[in-house]
């Protein structure tokens, strides 16, 4: 996401390398190029114009300072901007009532469903009963698709497949909600492929009738000035309360989320960049115009690590660290953490520095597999002893994981590098008391 408008802005900065003050003619140079990235990113051409004039009167009013370069300092006011066009401040999503009711709405196909899920999850996570409500009247798999996410995060699905009444099923749902001590329900409703009367109508009337707390609107990113369109029809007639932004790690080119708040004046609270459940981030306007800038997004890859890492888990990897027992199947464990942290793309993407290096490298999750087909091949003695592994027990690795020998000796070679590194690491604590503070 974003890397061309990173590399196109990167460029318009570089015209003001080496210029040692910002003049209205170098200004007006790279304003321009700025305005052209934008447009070429998907972002309303008179969005692009407001900010870019902005980016221009507060470029000529400043005195460089010796310390930073022209350059320098446009990225600053250009970083500042976008991030006032975002919205400025994080806004949270508000869960309140007895039970509290989210809507959700949207256009088939946007991802409201998958949406319905990882908030389901997120919220579960910060320990609150959830109730996922089914209310697609029209397509009996939207049911299905909802009970199959249910399942897989532990949520429990209402659902009434013979009522084609919407407004009933969402009041019924919350006193079920009540009754059976949920204390959030999200509404799922039916999504059509354009805007449509009816679906309009349907979701007003649900809207109306339970009143909730937060009614959020969910648009696949990738319809680029469709989906702020798409969001100002949405908005004229339910007024809702915020965007969700999805399939931000396809090849959207964010131009929506740069857009819509502008259009449409409400914030956009997540983004969703992935398929998995997990995948879902808070959306906060600075970090996405650090992104954008390229300069890396480590406050979120730090929370999500901190979300996903379970506690305990990482305190018993660190004690095995510290008596030098780390093992394969610790290894093996640590993996399994990082993969649930979602697309390894998009994470090493949030990385500073790393989104353009990586910009053409093909890193897919199947990365791991080979490893992982090795570790799995080996005895439990020697996934404990990882010293018994041999040359002939290697070649039986091999064979056993359909890899080859050289793959089984990296991996061999990486493992043993790293447990020099942690017993490094451990003599220096005892010597210095320092990895208390690292674990
Ligand atoms: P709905 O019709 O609005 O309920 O949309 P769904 O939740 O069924 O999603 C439509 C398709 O988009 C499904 O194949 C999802 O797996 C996929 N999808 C949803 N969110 C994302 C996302 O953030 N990234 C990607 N790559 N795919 C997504």
């Amino acid at each position: 996401m974003f890397d061309n408008l990173s590399t196109k802005l990167d460029k318009a900065f570089k015209t003001l390398k080496g210029q040692g003050s910002i003049t209205e003619i170098n200004v007006a140079t790279t304003v321009k190029e700025i305005r052209r990235a934008l447009v070429d990113a998907d972002v309303n051409y008179k969005v692009a114009k407001e900010v870019t004039d902005k980016i221009k009167e507060e470029a000529m009013g400043r005195d460089v300072l010796i310390s930073v370069s022209p350059g320098q300092l446009l990225t600053k006011i250009v970083y500042d901007e976008l991030t006032q066009l975002m919205g400025g401040e994080k806004q949270d999503i508000v869960i309140k009532g007895e039970p509290a009711v989210v809507l959700l709405s949207g256009l088939q196909g946007s991802g409201k469903t998958t949406f319905a899920g990882k908030l389901a999850s997120f919220i579960k996570k910060q320990n609150r009963t959830v109730l996922l409500v089914a209310c697609d009247v029209y397509r009996p798999a939207a049911i299905d698709q909802l009970k199959v996410l249910g399942e897989q995060i532990g949520v429990e699905v209402f659902s009434e497949p013979e009522n084609k009444n919407p407004v009933e099923i969402s009041q019924h749902a919350i006193e079920y909600a009540r009754k059976n001590n949920k204390k959030v329900v999200i509404i799922d409703t039916a999504g059509r492929l354009a805007v449509d009367e009816q679906m309009m109508r349907e979701i007003e009337a649900v809207k109306k009738a339970i009143n909730p707390s937060e009614t959020l609107f969910v648009v696949d990113s990738m319809t680029g000035q469709d989906a702020v369109n798409t969001a100002k029809t949405f908005n004229d007639r339910l007024n809702f309360d915020g965007v969700v932004l999805t399939k931000l790690d396809g090849d959207s080119r964010g131009g929506a989320a740069l857009s819509i708040r502008a259009v449409v004046e409400k914030p956009i609270k997540f983004i969703s960049t992935g398929e998995k459940m997990e995948a879902l981030d808070m959306f906060y306007p600075d970090r996405m115009a650090q992104r954008i800038l390229g300069m890396g997004d480590v406050i979120s890859l730090v929370e999500r690590a901190q979300q996903q890492f379970d506690e305990e888990e990482a305190k018993r990897i660190n004690q095995k660290i510290r008596k030098n027992q780390f093992n394969f199947d610790d290894f093996l464990s640590q993996l399994e953490q990082i993969k649930k942290m979602g697309n390894l793309k998009d994470l090493v993407g949030m990385i500073p520095g790393m989104s353009k290096a990586i910009k053409d490298v093909d890193i897919d999750d199947d990365a791991f597999k080979p490893i992982e087909a090795i570790i799995k091949s080996m005895t439990k003695q020697e996934r404990a002893q990882p010293e018994l592994l041999n040359s002939s027990r290697r070649r039986r690795l091999a064979k056993g994981s359909g890899t080859d020998i050289q793959q089984v000796n990296n991996l061999m070679k990486q493992f043993e590098d790293m447990r020099k590194v942690m017993r490094t690491m451990n003599k220096m604590s005892t010597t210095k008391g320092g990895m208390q503070q690292m674990a």
